[in-house]
This record gives C-alpha cells, sequence and structure tokens, in this order.
C-alpha cells in the first residue's frame, strides 16, 4: 500500500495556497482576453485591462491578485488504497494553510460567526473529502473570496417550477447582484441532489476551466443560453456598465428526489483563483 507522509500534505498545501492567490490561471487571462474583443464598453474595457495588468503584476511579483485572499476551500481526492502516515489528514491541511497564510503576507478572513473574533491563521480550511478508487491523492485549493460567496444562494424548487424557473433564479440572482460579487464573474450551477449536496455541486463547477465545454450536450446548450441572458443584463464589469457580467456559466447535476429540484447558485469573482497537485 503507497503511503504519504502528513508533512508532505503540509508543504503542498502551503505552497497551494501561495500560488493560487498569486497566479490566476490561463483559462480565466485568456476568457478576459475574449471579453475585451466582444466589449463594447470603453469603462469596461478599461477595467478588463486592469485585470489583466493585475494579474501580470501579482504573478511577476509573487503577491496576492487581490486583498481579499479569501476562505481556504480544500478539496482532497483520496484513493483507497493510500495509507496517510504521520498524524492527522485534517491537521495536516489545517497546518498547510495556516503556513501559507503566514508565509504568503495572505490576509486571514476567518471568523467567528457569533463573536466576530478572527481565528488569526485562516483556518480551519473548508476541506471535503471524496474517496476515491486507485492509490492517488489529488490536493486543489481554491481560495473563495467573501463577495461571490456573499451572493450565493440555494432554493428548492418543486419540478413545476422546470428548467425556465431555474434559469428565471439563475439569471436574476446575477442581476441583483450587481456589481457586488466583483465581476466578470463564473456562475457555478448545481441541480438535484440534496440540500447540501446541491450547494457542493455548484462550488466544484468553477473547478472546471473557463471556456470548456460541459461534457453532456443538453448542460452545454443551457450553459451557452443562461450566458447569452446574464451578459445582456448591463451589469460589465465591476457593475459599471457593459457586456461582460460572467465569463462562464457551469452547471453540475446530479439525480435527487421526485418531489424536488435542488438548486444553488455559487458566484466566483474574476479572481478565480483553484491550484492542485497531484502527490
Ligand atoms: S470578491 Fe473576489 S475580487 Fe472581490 S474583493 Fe473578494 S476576492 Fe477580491
Amino acid at each position: 500500500m503507497r503511503e504519504i507522509h502528513v508533512d508532505h500534505v503540509v508543504q503542498s498545501v502551503r505552497d497551494l495556497c501561495i500560488k493560487a492567490n498569486t497566479e490566476l490561471g490561463d483559462d480565466v487571462l485568456n476568457a478576459f482576453h475574449r471579453a475585451l474583443e466582444t466589449e463594447e464598453s470603453l469603462v469596461g474595457k478599461d477595467i478588463l485591462n486592469q485585470l489583466i495588468e493585475n494579474a501580470h503584476i501579482a504573478q511577476d511579483r509573487q503577491i496576492p491578485m487581490c486583498q481579499d485572499t479569501g476562505l481556504a476551500v480544500v478539496y482532497l481526492e483520496v484513493g483507497q488504497d493510500i495509507h496517510v502516515v504521520g498524524g492527522s489528514l485534517t491537521d495536516a491541511v489545517n497546518e498547510g494553510v495556516r503556513q501559507g497564510y503566514r508565509e504568503g503576507y495572505l490576509r486571514k478572513s476567518l471568523c467567528d460567526p457569533v463573536t466576530r473574533e478572527n481565528t488569526g491563521d485562516n483556518t480551519p480550511a473548508m476541506i471535503h473529502y471524496d474517496i476515491v478508487v486507485g492509490d492517488g491523492f489529488r490536493i486543489i485549493v481554491a481560495p473563495k473570496g467573501g463577495g461571490g460567496e456573499m451572493m450565493s444562494k440555494v432554493v428548492m424548487f418543486t419540478p413545476s417550477d422546470g428548467l425556465e424557473g431555474v434559469k428565471r433564479f439563475v439569471v436574476n440572482l446575477v442581476k441583483e447582484s450587481g456589481g457586488k460579487p466583483c465581476p466578470p464573474t463564473i456562475v457555478g450551477v448545481g441541480m438535484g441532489g440534496t440540500f447540501e449536496k446541491t450547494a457542493l455541486l455548484a462550488k466544484k463547477a468553477l473547478l472546471r476551466p473557463v471556456g470548456s465545454r460541459n461534457p453532456d450536450p443538453q448542460l452545454d446548450s443551457l450553459e451557452k443560453e443562461w450566458l447569452a441572458e446574464i451578459n445582456r443584463l448591463g451589469i460589465g464589469p465591476q457593475g459599471l456598465g457593459g457586456r461582460t457580467t460572467s465569463l462562464a456559466v457551469h452547471i453540475n447535476t446530479m439525480p435527487g428526489h421526485i418531489a424536488s429540484i435542488p438548486v444553488a447558485v455559487n458566484l466566483q469573482c474574476h479572481s478565480s483563483r483553484h491550484k492542485e497537485i497531484e502527490l
């Protein structure tokens, strides 16, 4: 059985926290460039150019691309044939976050919901475990900023609401959010499952590369239709008007109860950050 020492996990999570906050993915940068070709608003174009410049400065100087360095969302895909040795896996992830946020000079953005006291080290991480077949071990770190998270929602629809009702909900949510989630956004949509599963489907939808097609042709066509409608809202980059309100709509589904259609929308701001490693 393959063994992975927790020290390896600590180091990897530390590095991923810093890298995710300083290096914007090429998929997002390419989407900014594509948006420049279609954006009609001069202010919108200016903001898109600033976002591109900001991303280059952050990478060159290894400084965060945004002051809101987010909550540390960590996905672990752990092979069922892996043996983790040397201590607790959860503790190792939190230690990696602690070190990454301290050594990368990243803002600690986590506080107690009742006392509002900052936890001081950006832990606990929001960890999601998946047990997978084989002996692989994948870590994904996706820092999540406050703006996009604040405007996200879960709603339980009935089957009679249909896809039209779901589309209205998604488009209206983006409309009512305006500039608050720091557009251009990526709109992660979860449909099906249960109340909690659909929220995770929506969040995981944000990991798909921007510009990629949904492998399900029906969902792919819904994504294109909903994105076109969203980009007709006129919210634009940073909410100051324009065609580029969202860069993508990503839909994730799973079967759910016959009585309901749980739907979640998790908005992702333009600082769309996630990095991963396979150990
Ligand atoms: S929502 Fe995103 S872009 Fe806006 S402040 Fe937070 S991390 Fe930065």
